[in-house]
């Protein structure tokens, strides 16, 4: 994940949580104290790793462990080899629902979009829906209702806005077609209820052009 791709997302208005690089601690405390605490503290690498298997992002990092956490990233990722270019500082998202939008190329449909429920869970949940690109928003609308959690998206009292989601998936495949991107995955998208102060936000990214 690099920052310029959380730029050329926001382009296509994708809403990404805020994020600036630190080469040090110092800087790091200065962006934080700026973005305000809690921040979260994330390896700023292009290799495809787990980020939070190998312990390289910590969430609710404060005032007083920020420096220490800093070191502890660096020191991880040089035991893990993990190449990186700095350490991403980024505003702490509320919680809510984690969800991803992936795309990806199959041999024999070419480019499909995924949108899925689950985040970080994805994998052992197993609840998705696939198109080809490029979609409409008719397509966009039928991935919602495919799901099997469908439900999810308005049980207990909270509504996640469809129409949010439907745009972004829109804007995904727009930005995949002309951008010429070959894979990408925003894992995870955090939905908020309706009411919340945003519908959204992407906290992590990754892209293979
Ligand atoms: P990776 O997928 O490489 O392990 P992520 O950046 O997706 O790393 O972070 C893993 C998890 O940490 C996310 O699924 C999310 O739950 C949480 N997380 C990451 N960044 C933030 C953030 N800025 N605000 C709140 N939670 C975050
Ligand atoms: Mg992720």
């Amino acid at each position: 994940m690099s920052l310029e791709v959380f730029s050329l997302i926001s382009k296509y208005g994708i809403r990404v949580v805020q994020s600036e690089v630190a080469r040090d601690a110092d800087e790091a405390k200065r962006i934080a104290k700026r973005m305000g605490y809690p921040v979260v503290l994330k390896i700023l690498t292009d290799q495809p790793v787990h980020k939070t298997e190998l312990g390289l992002v910590r969430v609710g990092v404060n005032e007083g462990n920020i420096g220490e956490v800093f070191n502890d990233i660096i020191d991880r990722a040089k035991g893990a080899k993990v190449r990186f270019d700095g350490i991403i500082v980024q505003q702490m998202a509320a919680p809510g629902l984690e969800v991803i939008v992936g795309v990806k190329q199959d041999a024999q449909f070419g480019t499909i979009i995924m949108f899925g429920i689950g985040g970080i869970y994805t994998e052992i949940v197993k609840d998705f829906a696939l198109r080809v690109c490029p979609i409409t928003s008719t397509d966009a609308a039928e991935m919602l209702e495919e799901l099997r959690s469908k439900e999810i998206l308005s049980a207990r009292g909270r509504r996640y806005s469809k129409d949010a989601i439907v745009k972004l998936l829109l804007a995904v495949n727009d930005l995949v077609m002309k951008e010429g991107i070959k894979e990408m995955d925003l894992n995870p998208v955090i939905l908020y209820p309706q009411g919340a102060k945003q519908d959204y936000l992407v906290v992590d990214v990754r892209v293979v052009k």
